[in-house]
């Protein structure tokens, strides 16, 4: 984390050791302080550039869920609005005024049912529409404890214990309690009836994943929404859900146009999605909606004039970039409905068959099949005991493909699985050089007397985040998949 300096190793230059490339570089280019004078803009670049050749190759990359590529045309309208600040409404009206349209978009996409009613704003991805989401819940829920004249001080949040880490964030920051629903057996996401089992009067609300970080699956936010109807009749209490669609909102529409988990689901008050996963924006934006305006109490609206003009405004940040704004109204403009869907549906394709084929070798066993997120995560068969899904990793490290292994959560910790994330862009041509690397290493594992490695090997993958346990987070707790 680069909150501080990083730590020295004991023969880590202070300096940046340069390749004079222009033979005007400084001698001395400290690493960790400012330097006292300045360089040509053509050297600083190039060392800039030059260390970052040591970051990863993004094609590669099957574990991130985030857009690693945009189009010459993406990139210049981005390049154009860099200087775009996107609290500046009264600036750049026009820019509000993209992210006003692209509101609408969504509203209409997730099926509000008047979509000028919905209300939404555009964040730097979905853990801030997640605490957004979280916060309009939590203070939607005070209004009506204080009208009823009863104590509003312990709130409750329940979702699956699959959460991605982001609510668990907002569980601790803004001081709910979280209730998780363990997995059980092959279900390795929140059911229904333990959703419903979890609340009380206290619940603010109920947050269903479409589209596990764990394995990709869809929760089943019709049913759930039904077992929230049947408590409410038993007891009278009444909770709203809040869907985490940080990959499903911007799949499942295209292709799973069927199945309700959306606003069609009265019980549904609001939706999160990352524009920057399949939404196909580079890093940096995220949406929350609202189903209407009384799902997102006013209070948490503020107005400031400083910039010029009355302006409402409900985030987590104040200055932000512009560019992924524009990016996201230039795809919606660009691919539409249809091009939506050839995107979408390509990426299950390829998701599915890489499955099968995987699933087909023989050693491992899917624990989904990439037919709902282009997400799949397989495990090695029970009677494999000498290499683990680690080892596995590790190897098709050595080729440049990363795919994380990790342990579940409660109560499925006994198991490990490596998790395959199909974007756009990851055809099957390079489907099929995976497969090949894949069983090319094979030979060698299948050799070895017993695994080389565990979990303890898995925290290069992990990416920071560690898994919910029913109780509190403890630090004893393995890793969770990576899920940016
Ligand atoms: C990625 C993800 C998040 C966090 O989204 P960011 O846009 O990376 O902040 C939250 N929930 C789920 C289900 C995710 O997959």
């Amino acid at each position: 984390m680069p909150l501080k300096r990083p730590h020295h190793h004991r023969d880590a230059s202070t300096h940046l050791r340069v390749n004079p490339v222009f033979s005007r570089e400084p001698i001395h280019v400290p690493r960790f302080e400012l330097p006292d004078d300045g360089m040509d803009p053509e050297t600083a670049y190039q060392i800039v550039h030059d260390e970052l050749m040591l970051d990863g190759n993004a094609r590669l990359n099957l574990a991130t869920f985030v857009s690693t590529w945009a189009e010459p045309q993406a990139q210049q309208l981005m390049a154009e609005c860099a200087e775009k600040n996107m609290i500046d409404k009264d600036e750049y009206p026009q820019t509000a005024e993209v992210e006003a349209r692209c509101v609408h978009m969504l509203a209409e996409l997730w099926n509000a049912p008047d979509a000028h009613a919905a209300v939404g704003c555009s964040t730097t991805g979905s853990s801030e529409a997640a605490m957004l989401a979280g916060l309009a819940l939590k203070r939607r829920w005070q209004h009506r404890r204080r009208a009823e004249g009863k104590p509003a001080d312990r709130p409750n949040v329940v979702m699956g214990i699959n959460v991605q880490v982001c609510w668990e964030k907002f569980a601790d920051y803004f001081e709910v309690e979280p209730r998780y629903v363990p997995m059980e057996g092959n279900r390795y996401h929140m059911s229904a009836e333990g959703a419903a089992a979890l609340c009380d009067e206290n619940t603010i609300g109920v947050i269903a994943v479409l589209g596990s970080t764990f394995d990709g699956s869809y929760e089943p936010v019709a049913e759930i929404s039904a077992a929230l109807d049947e408590l409410q009749e038993r007891t009278g209490v009444d909770v709203p859900v809040h869907v985490d669609g940080a990959s499903g909102a911007m799949i499942a529409p295209f292709l799973d146009p069927d199945l309700a988990w959306d606003f069609r689901l009265p019980r549904v008050a609001s939706i999160n999605t990352s524009g920057h996963k399949y939404g196909l924006v580079m890093p940096g934006v995220g949406w929350a909606l609202w189903r209407d305006a009384e799902a997102l109490p006013d209070d948490l609206v503020f107005h400031v004039n400083y910039l010029g003009g009355d302006m409402p405004t409900f985030a987590l940040n104040f200055s932000r970039p512009g560019a992924q704004v524009i990016a996201q109204y230039y795809n919606f403009l660009r691919l539409g409905f249809e091009g939506y869907r050839r995107v979408q549906q390509t990426c299950r394709d390829v998701a599915v068959r890489l499955a099968k084929e995987i699933a087909e070798i023989g050693p491992f066993t899917l624990l989904t099949d990439g037919s709902e997120l282009p997400v799949f995560a397989f495990t090695v068969n029970d009677d494999i005991t000498n290499f683990s899904v680690f080892d596995v990793s590790a190897a098709l490290r050595e080729r440049g493909w990363l795919v994380p292994a990790y342990t579940f959560p409660d109560n499925r910790t006994d198991l490990a699985a490596l998790r395959v994330v199909i974007r756009n862009g990851f055809g099957h041509d390079l489907a099929d050089l995976f497969l090949e690397d894949l069983r090319r290493v094979l030979p060698r594992l299948q050799a070895q007397a017993q695994p080389h490695r565990d979990v303890t090997d898995a925290g290069a993958f992990a990416h920071g985040t560690e898994a919910a346990t029913t109780e509190r987070r403890t630090d004893a707790k393995p890793a969770a998949p990576a899920s940016a």
